[in-house]
């Protein structure tokens, strides 16, 4: 039997660690916790930080091919495994997820819109890009935010930047424009190690404090936007020689155009609704992408809402476990942090409706 290894052990590497399981792969999970959600399912878990030379060698031994749940790997660090084996997403998607800036850029080059967008480096960067910007705009880390952390907003001329290039770790920023958006989506799409492309049907996805709270599926968006986000998931693909499964975020303007927001090199949790209403889930297409399986169709046979069970909801398991339509998926963590991702349930068949 055959080895694939895993680098990062949340519930993203938890749950592709599930999905290769029932396909008879071994999963070797590289994280420095040793109760992380995926070493508990995994075959085997390497204890050891992300960039610790040793424990990526022994992954890398250890398996045939490596893959990452998480797009902060260090770019170091998947290029050392890559020197011994395979590597998936390739280690170049990895640098143009990791830096806002350095996505946007990449963006740009695939033909496709994002919010406008100043670097900011200092403090007298910040003013002149705010002022730029009429004083609106959302204020970013570059690199390392998730879950809308390391975001600030500004809501106008009368919202001081005063001191906060320093309050946010006087590290480099970007400011982009706030987008009005009619709603945003998402788009989870595939390539496999042949070259051929699949995208799951859009998700309209609803976010609260920067965490997505739930997705829905199909989006209330028109034929045309959707074929525009897929064909952008597309060349994002192609643009990177991509293996595996992509998530890329959009906001859809009222006359329909698609912005894209973010990518994400890896597995999504918008597209987690694609284990309880497709035949192959998210986590299955990525496997397979990077086993060098062939994709499957994305089909999905049942419409369907997506919730994040987030902090103390997950103790809403006993009520939800007699609800007939409801899909729930728990990660195994211990602390149930407000904001936490703890689970989600998927409830089929429309939102929270029986069928
Ligand atoms: P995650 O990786 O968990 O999706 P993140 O921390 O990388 O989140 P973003 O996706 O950049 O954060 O932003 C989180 C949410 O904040 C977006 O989904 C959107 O609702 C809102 N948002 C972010 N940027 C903008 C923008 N330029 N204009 C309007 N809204 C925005
Ligand atoms: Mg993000
Ligand atoms: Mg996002």
């Amino acid at each position: 039997r055959s080895a694939i290894g895993i680098v990062g052990g949340g519930q993203l590497g938890r749950m592709l660690a599930m999905a290769a399981a029932r396909l008879d792969y071994r999963v070797v999970v590289l994280d420095p916790a040793a109760d992380s959600p995926a070493g508990e399912v995994a075959y085997r878990q390497i204890v050891a930080a992300y960039d610790d030379p040793a424990a990526l060698d022994e992954l890398a031994d250890a398996t045939e091919v490596v893959t990452y749940e998480f797009e902060n790997v260090p770019v170091a660090a998947a290029e050392r495994l890559a020197a011994r084996k395979p590597v998936f997403p390739p280690p170049a998607a990895l640098e143009a997820a990791q830096d806002r800036l350095t996505e946007k850029r990449f963006l740009a080059r695939c033909g496709i819109a994002t919010a406008r967008f100043e670097a900011v480096d200092d403090q007298t960067g910040l003013e002149a890009a705010l002022s730029a910007f009429a004083g609106r705009g959302i204020l970013k880390t570059r690199r390392m935010g998730y879950d809308g952390k390391g975001q600030r907003r500004f809501a106008g001329p009368d919202d001081s930047p005063h001191g906060v290039f320093e309050a946010m770790g006087g590290v480099p920023l970007i400011l982009e424009e706030t987008v009005t958006f009619a709603r945003e989506i998402s788009v989870i799409a595939a390539r496999g190690r042949d070259g051929e492309t699949v995208a799951y049907e859009p998700a309209e996805n609803v976010h609260e404090n920067g965490i997505l709270r739930r997705s829905v599926v199909p989006a209330a968006i028109d034929a045309e936007t959707r074929k525009n986000a897929i064909t952008a998931a597309e060349s994002i693909l192609e643009a990177l020689d991509y293996v595996g499964v992509i998530g890329v975020e959009f906001f859809v303007l009222d006359d329909g155009t698609v912005i894209a927001n973010e990518i994400a090199p890896r597995v999504h949790n918008s597209g987690h609704w694609t284990e309880a209403a497709c035949v192959v889930s998210q986590f299955e297409m990525h496997m397979r992408a990077v086993a060098g399986l062939p994709l499957a169709a994305p089909m999905r046979h049942s419409d369907c809402t997506m919730e994040n069970l987030l902090g103390d909801e997950v103790e809403r398991l006993p009520a939800l476990a007699r609800e007939p339509n409801a899909f729930v998926h728990l990660y195994g963590k211990e602390t149930a942090r407000a904001g936490r991702k703890m689970g989600h349930v998927t409830w089929l068949g429309g939102a929270g409706k029986r069928n």
